[in-house]
């Protein structure tokens, strides 16, 4: 009688010991047969994915188990959701399923870049997660918005009660969820402030442990200037920096990206938490603005009309346009600034200042470009995609283990508008071109620059890997064929190659058929001091 009882109790651990070997639960969904990239920039593993309600939760050989819905993943990678450091969210309450992000795997995102955070902070928030978003996203408050709603444009510093509103700004969208804050310097009204300004605000984001995203002062002839103030602002306001969307601008400057990310690591060594986000394009998308200078565009384009008026100052103006054609912007060529939104000539859109020098019987010239550069701005102004960057320095950018990969893209509805094509290509180009044609970064290591490092620095520490207990985000995608397909003649195309989105543990893509479900939440930042959904 002992000798059966320890007999059956032996048999019972041995079976024990069988079925924790081989699992044989019951799970909402099981991943099987794929190769599973952690985030963490390791080499790929084989092994099934199990997932429950919106967390992963185990990480084993499944072929015991049986799921609801279950996905074969044979041949493809298991990634890590992308996390999307520059994102322009703004039509969000238009396009709140998010496809144009997630059709690229980003499965959060974070808004308000370039200093336009959301004002009232709080109430946006709200109202954006009471509407239901189709991905995760965070927001930044914005240096810009808080001093145009304090100072309007003006070319001046700030009262110190003007101060004061301004910090108490920044203090209060923290509470209500900020990640941090972002700068535009190189734009209005942020280009009006000085330094000490940048850093006492930064110093209350800081406070709530906050980070600092720099859309630079200058990223053409005084680049290395505009690195050196970010990596100040950073240390005096004791807070980690993003260089956002890092590049090398104008052809004086081309190959100087050596000399930005060497600033990088000298200050890494002195203990200074700075780091950069980069989109896979050499030409960047802003406003025909940028080749005017701040100071004629203060108070407005009211006021940049009344100056172009006067003879002397149109003429200060207009040397000053050449000089960014020929140094900065304009790439030297007028064939290098291509129009994209032009709401007073949609005819325009996607040609170049050459081209509309050549349709209003101009000889092509720098001057005649900076005449057709004011009366665009007249009119009310447009975006361009401006090519003016080298090739080599994305790829030096990129290949810095402190650079993440980032859209600076905007949510955009396929046909609408003509844009720039990382809005739906970034991540896909940079699997696509630079890890498989061209081999700059392994696929790994890609892979944690989309993941776990953006994660890391937003402080998500339930997002960006795969790891049971973290949230199931996940990309399943083929190496062998994810590419972009957007062109900057023909931008409107959704990348290929990604054949499964899950967002929170919901299927966001399946089997490249997009769900148009709204499985985001809206994330809240590390002084949030309200109640988390
Ligand atoms: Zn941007």
């Amino acid at each position: 009688m002992q000798r059966s009882v320890s007999f059956i109790t032996i048999l019972f651990f041995l079976l024990l010991i069988l079925s924790s070997c081989k699992d044989s639960g019951h799970y909402d969904i099981i991943i099987r047969n794929g190769e599973v990239l952690d985030g963490n920039g390791t080499a790929a593993i084989k092994v099934d994915v199990a997932i429950n309600g919106d967390e992963i939760v185990k990480l084993t050989d499944l072929s015991n188990a049986t799921a609801n819905l279950e996905i074969d993943a044979q041949g493809k990678i298991i990634s890590p959701g992308f996390v999307d450091l520059h994102a322009h969210l703004e039509p969000i309450f238009e396009l709140n399923n998010c496809e144009s992000h997630l059709r690229q795997g980003i499965t959060t995102a974070i808004g308000g870049p370039d200093g336009r955070g959301p004002l009232p902070f709080g109430r946006y928030v709200d109202s954006l997660s009471n509407k239901g978003i189709g991905m995760n996203a965070g927001f930044l408050c914005g240096h810009n918005s808080i001093r145009a709603n304090v100072m309007e444009l003006e070319n001046r510093a700030p009262t110190p009660e003007e101060l004061d509103q301004m910090k108490s700004l920044v203090r209060q969208s923290m509470e209500e969820g900020a990640f941090g804050i972002s700068t535009g310097l190189k734009y209005l009204p942020g280009t009006f402030s000085k330094i000490d300004e940048v850093i006492t605000l930064s110093k209350v984001a800081a406070d709530k442990g906050g980070i600092y995203t720099s859309h630079l002062r200058d990223e053409g002839l005084k680049l290395l200037d505009g690195v050196n103030e970010a990596i100040q602002i950073g240390k005096e306001a004791n807070i980690p920096i993003v260089l956002t969307h890092h590049k090398v601008v104008g052809k004086p400057m081309w190959g100087s990206s050596h000399k930005t990310m060497a600033l990088i690591d000298s200050a890494r060594a002195v203990g200074i938490d700075v780091m950069a986000d980069q989109y896979p394009y050499a030409a960047s998308y802003t406003g025909i603005g940028i080749l005017i200078p701040s100071w004629a565009r203060a108070g407005g384009n009211g006021k940049f009309i009344q100056r172009v008026q006067d003879p002397q100052l149109r003429d200060s103006i207009h040397k000053k346009i050449v000089f960014n054609i020929i140094n900065d912007r304009g790439g030297d060529d007028l064939d290098r600034v291509q129009f994209a939104r032009v709401r007073w000539d949609t005819t325009l859109q996607g040609k170049t200042l050459k081209y509309w020098c050549e349709r209003e019987g101009l000889e092509v010239t720098h001057e005649n470009g900076a005449d057709l550069i004011i009366r665009a701005q007249v009119n009310g102004g447009c975006t361009c995609i401006f090519h003016a960057m080298d090739d080599l320095d994305v790829a030096n950018i990129m290949s810095h283990p402190y650079t993440a990969v980032a859209t600076d893209g905007r949510l955009t509805k396929l046909g609408e508008n003509f844009v720039h094509p990382r809005n739906y290509g970034t991540f896909p180009r940079v699997l696509g071109k630079y890890v498989r044609e061209e081999g700059v970064l392994t696929l790994p290591e890609a892979i944690r620059k989309m993941t776990s490092f953006p994660a890391d620095r937003m402080g998500l520490a339930n997002r960006g890997r795969i790891a049971a207990g973290k949230k199931a985000d996940i990309v399943i995608f083929d190496a062998d064929t994810i590419s972009d397909k957007g062109t900057f003649i023909a931008p409107h195309a959704y990348p290929v190659g990604i054949d499964h989105v899950l967002v929170n543990g919901k299927m966001a893509i399946h089997n490249g058929e997009f769900s148009d479900q709204l499985n985001g939440v809206v994330l809240k930042g590390p002084a949030y001091s309200g109640e988390l959904d």
